[in-house]
C-alpha cells in the first residue's frame, strides 16, 4: 500500500519526521504532538499521542542512531493510525478509533535525533562542537554506519539507572565510542534524562522500545517483569514470528528500568534480520511483523 505522507526512503531523518509530524497533525484532530525534551544538539525530541482512553501505552524508537528504520515503523504507524481515524475504516482488520476511546498510545518516534543525523549524513560542517570527540571515538573514520550512540559518543540504551555499575563493569568502554558507553553517570544524557522524565510523567502500563535487528523480542528482567509479560510476549510470537526472550545479559536498558521500577510488561523488539543499518529495501516485509506486535499490545 502507498503511503501519502510518510515516504518510505533512505536517509529518513529528524527534519523529514518533523514535517512528517506537521502534515499529519493539519490532517486530523485524532493527533497531538508534544516536544518531551532536545537532543544535546538542539534537535527537539516530539511525543506523538493518539487517542484519549485512560489506559497509556508506549512505544518508541531510534534508541540506537544506526536503527533508524525503527523511527520509520512507528511513523508509518502512525500514519496508518491517522487514515483509519479519518476514514473511519478498519486498520488491519482492527477498530482502531474505537480502540483509542480505552487507550492512549504515546510514541517517541526518534529517540536520538543527532545520532541519526550522523548515521545518514554524516558530518556537513567541522564546527559541531562535537565533531572532535565524535571523529576519535570513530578511530578516525567518517563512516558513521556502526554508530549507535548520541552525538557524545554514549549509548542512551546504557544510561538507566537499572544496575547501571554492572552495565558499566560489562561494558569495557571507558569513554565515548560508537556503542557500548553508558556515558559517566546514569542519565547523563539529555535524550534519556527527556524519555526518563516522559515515563515517570505517565502512568505506562505497557511500553514498547523498537530496535533493529534479530527478530527477537526481549522480555524479561533480574525477575521484575510481572506474569503477564510471558503471555503477552507468546502472543507477539505468534503474530510475529519473532522468537521470545527472557533474559539476556545486559542492564541499564530502557525496557530494563521500566520493569524494574514499575513491574509492568516491558519489551524490546529487535526487528528485521541483517546488518545494521538494515538496508531501507527491507521496510515492508518487517512492517507486517513489527505492526502485529504493535497492534497486539492494544489487546495485552
Ligand atoms: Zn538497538
Amino acid at each position: 500500500m502507498a503511503n501519502s505522507i510518510v515516504k518510505v526512503q533512505d536517509g529518513y531523518n529528524h527534519e523529514k519526521m518533523t514535517e512528517d509530524l506537521r502534515i499529519l497533525q493539519n490532517t486530523s484532530p485524532e493527533i497531538e504532538v508534544i516536544p518531551i525534551g532536545r537532543s544535546v544538539l538542539g534537535r527537539s525530541i516530539p511525543a506523538v499521542r493518539l487517542g484519549t482512553g485512560p489506559k497509556e501505552i508506549h512505544f518508541n524508537g531510534s534508541f540506537h542512531a544506526n536503527e533508524w528504520i525503527t523511527s520509520l515503523l512507528l511513523m508509518v504507524f502512525i500514519e496508518r493510525v491517522v487514515q483509519s481515524c479519518n476514514s473511519k475504516t478498519s486498520f488491519d482488520g482492527i477498530s482502531i478509533e474505537a480502540i483509542l476511546k480505552d487507550i492512549t498510545l504515546w510514541i517517541v518516534p526518534m529517540v536520538n535525533p543527532d545520532g541519526v543525523e550522523l548515521v545518514q549524513n554524516g558530518f556537513l560542517t567541522d564546527n559541531n562542537p562535537y565533531y572532535r570527540t565524535v571523529l576519535e571515538a570513530n578511530k578516525g573514520s567518517t563512516d558513521f554506519q556502526n554508530w549507535k550512540a548520541n552525538i557524545r559518543g554514549v549509548d542512551l540504551n546504557d544510561q538507566f539507572p537499572a544496575y547501571w555499575e554492572n552495565e558499566c563493569n560489562r561494558r569495557e568502554t571507558n569513554g565515548p565510542a560508537p556503542s557500548d558507553y553508558p556515558g559517566p553517570a546514569p542519565l547523563s544524557e539529555p535524550e534519556a534524562q527527556a524519555m526518563a522524565n516522559f515515563t515517570l510523567e505517565h502512568d505506562f502500563q505497557l511500553v514498547i522500545a523498537l530496535h533493529t535487528q534479530g527478530e527477537e523480542i526481549y522480555w524479561g528482567y533480574r525477575n521484575s517483569e510481572p506474569p503477564e509479560s510471558q503471555r503477552i510476549v507468546q502472543q507477539f510470537e505468534k503474530v510475529s514470528g519473532y522468537k521470545a526472550i527472557q533474559n539476556v545479559d545486559s542492564d541499564a536498558g530502557y525496557k530494563d528500568w521500566f520493569i524494574c521500577q514499575w513491574q509492568r510488561p516491558g519489551f524490546t523488539v529487535e526487528c528485521g534480520k541483517g546488518q545494521n543499518p538494515l538496508p531501507v529495501n527491507q521496510f515492508w516485509s518487517i512492517w507486517p511483523k513489527t505492526r502485529n506486535i504493535m497492534l497486539a499490545s492494544l489487546f495485552a
